[in-house]
Parts: C-alpha cells; structure tokens; sequence
C-alpha cells in the first residue's frame, strides 16, 4: 500500500493550496459577512485549471484523477465551504455528470463553456416535498411535439441565480410512463435557465451557514424544454441523480476534511498562544485529549476520503466506499468544528476568530448530497445485502 502522492496529485494540491490560501482565505470572513462569492474567483479557478478537473482536454478539462480532485476540494473546504461547494456543484455534480451522460453534441455544447467558467451550471432536485425522498418529486415533464412542457418548482438549489444551466429532474407524463414506479419516470432536462416560463429568487431567511453560497428557489411554469435536452435518456433520470451525487459526496467529504484541518490548525494555534493558570492552555491534558481526537479523526477521515477516491480512479464500486467517506467525514468535522469553538472559549463564539464560520458551515455538509441518516442507509444495504425471498 503506497500512501504517497504521485507528482500530478501534489501538483494540483499545491495550486488548489496557493489559491486557496492566497485568494481565498483573505476575504473568507468579508464574503460571509456580504453573502457573497465575488465571480472574478470562478474565473481564477477555471484559469487554473480547477473547474474543468476531470474532464477530457479536448472538452476545456484538465484531465485529472479523482484523487487530485479531492485533493482540490480539500484544499479550497479549508479555506471556505461557500466557494468549496460552488465547485462540487459546478464541476462534480454538473459538468461530470454532463460528461458521463450526455450526447456528443451536449457534451460539446456545453462541457467548454462551464470549464471556461463563462457559464455556471446548478443541480435542480430537492423540492419543498420531496428532499431525501428524491423518488416523490412532483414536478412534471408533460411531452408535446417537439419537446416537454416542465411544470414545478426546486428549493435550496446551489448557484441557481448565478447559473445559466441547470440539470432539471422531473416526472415524465406520457402514456406509456404512466404503468411505471417512481422513480421510473424521472427524467434529467438540461435547461437554460434564461427560459420563458422560469423563475428564480434567492432562498428566503438567512443562513445558519454558506452565507456567501447562492441558493435559489426555482420555478417552472409552462416551461418549453426541446427534445434534445433530455440528459441520459427518457426514465433515465434517477440514476443520472444518483451517480451525480456519488460525484458530488465525494467533493463534500473532502470539503469536511478541509474544514475538520482548518478546525485543528486554528485550534493549535490557539492553545500555544493563549495562557490561564499561568500556563499555555495547550498544556492541560484536557486540552490535550481534543486536539488528540481531533487529529486522530482527521487521519481517519482522510484515510476514508483518500480511498474512495482512489477506488473511483480504480474504475471498481465505490457507492460504499464514497459513503463511508461522507458521512465519516462530516460526523467527525462536526466535533472538530464544535470541540474547536470551545477550545477558543469565549472567542470562539465571536466572527474575531474563524471557528464559528467552520462551525456553521459544517452542518450544511452534513445536510446536502444525502444527509447522515441517508448515508448510514446506504452503507447499511451494501453490507447487509438486499432482501431475497423465496
Ligand atoms: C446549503 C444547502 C445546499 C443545497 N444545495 C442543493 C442543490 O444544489 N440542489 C438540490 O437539489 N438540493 C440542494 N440542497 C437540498 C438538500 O439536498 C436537502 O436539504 C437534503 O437532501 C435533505 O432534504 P430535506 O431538506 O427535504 O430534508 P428531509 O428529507 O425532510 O429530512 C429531514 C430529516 O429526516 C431524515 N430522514 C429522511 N428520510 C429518512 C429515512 N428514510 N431514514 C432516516 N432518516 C430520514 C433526514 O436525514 C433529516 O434528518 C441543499 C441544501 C442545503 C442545506
């Protein structure tokens, strides 16, 4: 077993790293502060290389693996969640699923544009009714010539303002889909969100976390979408859904293991400096014991992302493996980012330091793409098997 980083891998860590912490870290508060994510960073990142990620060359990628790619998301989810989860929607749940599912001409349509960043992609399927239940969604997809009538609306959806694309799943209504499950019916449409017949307004409230995220509420009224955009085939839609998010879970689980080091490096340095007592507070064993914790669970959950990854670029399963990840990952930066806060006491409470940010940020990673509950299902029928009856 080689734990080692081959020279492409360190490579774009080291990028990821310079942007991250250079361009990034610096307006990090400033961007939770505004609600804001400046769009010139979208440009950086695609200038780099960052955006297109695992995508062919010819297609505007950069060809990387799976690894590197995490690698990435680690770097940028230390730096701020906001930007970290822009990017896995944009680049995993979109454009790698653009790429794996699309058409010659869709992939060519659409995959430079989003690398180059001049178009911003968004992921269109949790509804007010439906969210882990993603079966039991209601909006409908009505067949006419020519195309669909998409009728409906989405919530929470990542860069859905900013976007100009997005991957709309839907129910189909047609004759012949109307003997069939759930989730048989549902179909993926790549739709221009410049439309007639959409409408989008941020999500109403303010944030507990990823205030410099953009999420949209998204309606669909008598929205024509050609045939042409349907993305993976008529009732094809779910498992188009599913594989995006195993793309996605992958860039969350590294996003937590950037936050979880952003909650031991903040912490460390913290503990050094401050005194009570008449002595540094990182000489209590107390003390001592979380920042012990939380270095052994980072390892583990770095372990954990490293391998998926490593199994996706393997070409093997990784459903199981990209699961364990997720939610391994985000349980253990919830208690880092929790134990980090109280280790900085009273400051911690405060936006002087940056472990509140962490603190709220972490819980949306261990909402979206599948919460915890969700993930511990998965992993529970891998092991356990499916039911067979006799
Ligand atoms: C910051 C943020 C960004 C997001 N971005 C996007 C996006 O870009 N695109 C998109 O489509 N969606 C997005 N979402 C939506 C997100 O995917 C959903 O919030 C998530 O899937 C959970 O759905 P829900 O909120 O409806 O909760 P529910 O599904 O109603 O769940 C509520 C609670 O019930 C639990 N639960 C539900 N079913 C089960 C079960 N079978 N067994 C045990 N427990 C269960 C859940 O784990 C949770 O604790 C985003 C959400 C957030 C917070």
């Amino acid at each position: 077993m080689d734990f080692t980083l081959n020279e492409q891998q360190q490579h774009w860590q080291r990028v990821a790293r310079d942007f991250a912490q250079n361009r990034v870290a610096p307006i990090a508060r400033e961007m939770d502060e505004t609600g804001e994510m400046p769009l010139s960073l979208v440009t950086e990142m695609a200038e780099l290389g960052l955006l297109g990620a695992t995508l062919p060359k010819e297609l505007g990628g950069s060809e990387i693996d799976h690894l590197s790619l995490a690698l990435i998301y680690e770097e940028l989810g230390r730096a701020c969640s906001s930007v970290r989860g822009f990017m896995t929607v944009h680049s995993s749940l979109v454009m790698q699923c653009i790429n794996h599912w699309g058409s010659e001409e869709q992939r060519t349509k659409f995959l430079p544009m989003l690398a180059s960043g001049s178009e911003i992609g968004c992921y269109a399927l949790t509804e007010p009714e439906a969210g882990s239940d993603a079966a039991s969604i209601s909006t409908r997809a009505r067949k006419v010539n020519g195309g669909y009538i998409l009728d409906g609306e989405k919530i929470w959806i990542t860069n859905g303002n900013i976007a100009r694309l997005a991957i709309v799943f839907a129910k189909l209504v047609a004759p012949e889909f109307e003997a069939k499950k759930p989730h048989e019916r549902i179909t993926a449409f790549l739709v221009p969100l410049e439309s007639e017949g959409v409408q989008r307004v941020p999500m109403p409230g303010q944030e507990l976390g990823h205030r410099a995220s953009d999420h949209a509420h998204i309606v669909f009224k008598d929205c024509f979408v050609s045939s042409e955009m349907v993305l993976g085939g008529e009732g094809k839609g779910f498992k188009v859904a599913m594989s995006a998010l195993d793309h996605g879970r992958l860039g969350v689980a590294a996003g937590a293991l950037g936050v979880h080091q952003a909650c031991l490096d903040a912490s460390v340095d913290f503990v050094r400096k401050r005194k009570q007592f008449g002595q540094r507070i990182g000489d209590f064993e107390m003390v001592q014991s979380s920042i012990a914790e939380m270095k052994a669970s980072l390892d583990a959950s770095r372990l954990l992302v490293y391998r998926a990854a490593w199994t996706k670029d393997q070409g093997l399963p990784s459903k199981s493996e990209t699961s364990v990840a997720k939610y391994f990952a985000t349980e253990a930066a919830c208690k880092a980012a929790s134990d980090a806060v109280l280790l900085h006491g009273g400051r911690g409470y405060s936006n002087e330091y940056p472990v509140e940010r962490y603190y709220r940020d972490i819980k949306g990673l261990q909402i979206y793409e599948g919460t915890a509950h969700i993930q511990k299902i998965v992993i529970a029928r891998e092991v356990i098997g499916k039911e067979t009856r006799s």
